[in-house]
């Protein structure tokens, strides 16, 4: 996305730039789904919109309608194809298929070493995964977004295509946040992702176990697995801003840009590389892009929560969803909810965890 930016800004047409990735053809390894306020910059590469979603837990459940808002699905390859052929068409750009070994800021540039050779350049925007920086430190608690989903098709029409399933709790907890996530393509196909929110992955067998009995619980025998999605995504407020220096910024994931209290990247992917492009067009030094700003505290309190009694996550989201306003919900995860908004969110989930857990980070 950061390449396109700069590939679609004249800007930078000076700038010889090159793109290594250890694989460029990546298909459909993900489906992004986001939710928007109205027309969007992706809608021409949109699989699927609902202006429903469907909340569900013991305590409570309810279809709700979000317009202005829909919830938005990109499948990665039509995504993928799209951008590097708007890339691919700009003589400044090169493409390598190369792994990345290392990389280190001399000061005055950066050096990467690849399988392939060494390369020196003035900036370095990196992706890759640091897993080992966040694991090993214990200020800041790392749970993971993991999931494994199925693409399952049925020769009956048995799924309602208007209503997305945002989280779905009813499953059982085994002391843990875990939830079904359902987005039906058409009355024939669904995509049946089980997800949780906890520190440690499961055996493959658990997450494949788990979509079974969902599909027999909804009566749903008769099925074709068409395709299947695997992931981990961190959740931490570990400080990957402290890991960019003046010349190499991580982005994405790497970056921190991972919503950390929801796992949600795309769309604040597709901010944050509008505002790099911007940046970078009147400072040098990278280490300044980042801000920090109050979300980075209410992520951390949310995450301090599920960490230490993760067999609460379900009352939590189910108590927030009761009580609060989807759009405010929405508002307040995008990181552009005013004060007022921001107390609503506050004020709907249950204050003891929350109070502990802030007086704990506040001393
Ligand atoms: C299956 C899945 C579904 C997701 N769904 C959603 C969603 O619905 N909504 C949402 O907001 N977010 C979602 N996410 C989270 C997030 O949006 C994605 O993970 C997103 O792709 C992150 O972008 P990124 O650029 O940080 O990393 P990536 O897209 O993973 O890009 C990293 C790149 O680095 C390359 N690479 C890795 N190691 C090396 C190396 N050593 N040398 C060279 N290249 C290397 C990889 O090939 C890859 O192309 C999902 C994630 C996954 C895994």
């Amino acid at each position: 996305m950061l390449a396109y930016r700069l590939s679609q800004d004249a800007f930078f047409d000076d700038k010889s730039i090159l793109v290594i990735d250890k694989l460029k053809d990546k298909g459909n390894d993900r489906t992004w789904c986001f939710w928007e306020d109205g027309e969007g910059e992706w809608d021409d590469l949109l699989t699927k919109t609902w202006p429903k979603i469907f909340f569900g837990s013991t305590s409570f459940s309810s279809t709700i309608s979000i317009s202005p808002y829909s919830y938005k699905m990109i499948r990665s390859e039509v995504f993928y194809n799209a951008l590097w052929e708007t890339v691919s068409a700009k003589p400044n750009f090169t493409f390598t298929e190369d792994t990345v070994d290392d990389f280190k800021d001399l000061n005055i540039g950066v050096q990467v070493i690849t399988e392939k050779g060494t390369y020196v350049c003035s900036k370095l925007f990196n992706s890759l995964p640091n897993a080992k920086v966040y694991a090993s430190q214990k200020k800041f608690p790392v749970l993971n977004q993991h999931f494994l989903g199925w693409f399952v098709k049925t020769k009956q029409q048995l799924f309602d295509d208007s209503i997305a399933t945002f989280m779905d709790f009813t499953v059982p907890q085994k002391e843990n946040t875990r939830f079904m996530y359902v987005l039906p393509i058409n009355k024939n196909a669904a995509l049946f992702e089980y997800t949780l929110f906890s520190k440690d992955l499961l055996d493959y067998k658990d997450y494949e176990n788990a979509i079974i009995e969902y599909l027999e619980l909804k009566g749903i025998k008769d099925y074709e697995i068409i395709e299947k999605e695997k992931g981990s995504i961190p959740m931490t407020s570990f400080k990957f801003s402290e890991l960019n220096s003046k010349n190499i910024l991580n982005i994405g994931t790497a970056g921190g840009w991972t919503k950390a209290s929801t796992g949600y990247t795309f769309k604040n992917t597709s901010k944050k590389t509008k505002a790099l492009v911007n940046f970078l067009k009147t400072e040098g030094d990278l280490s300044k892009f980042h801000k920090k700003t109050k979300y980075w505290f209410y992520d951390l309190i949310f995450l301090d929560v599920l960490a230490h009694h993760n067999e609460e996550g379900a009352q939590l989201f189910s108590s927030m969803f009761r009580k609060a306003d989807v759009k405010t919900i929405f508002k307040f995860l995008d990181e552009e909810s005013s004060f007022i908004e921001d107390l609503k969110i506050i004020l709907a989930v249950p204050p003891k965890r929350f109070l502990q857990t802030f007086f704990r980070r506040l001393f």
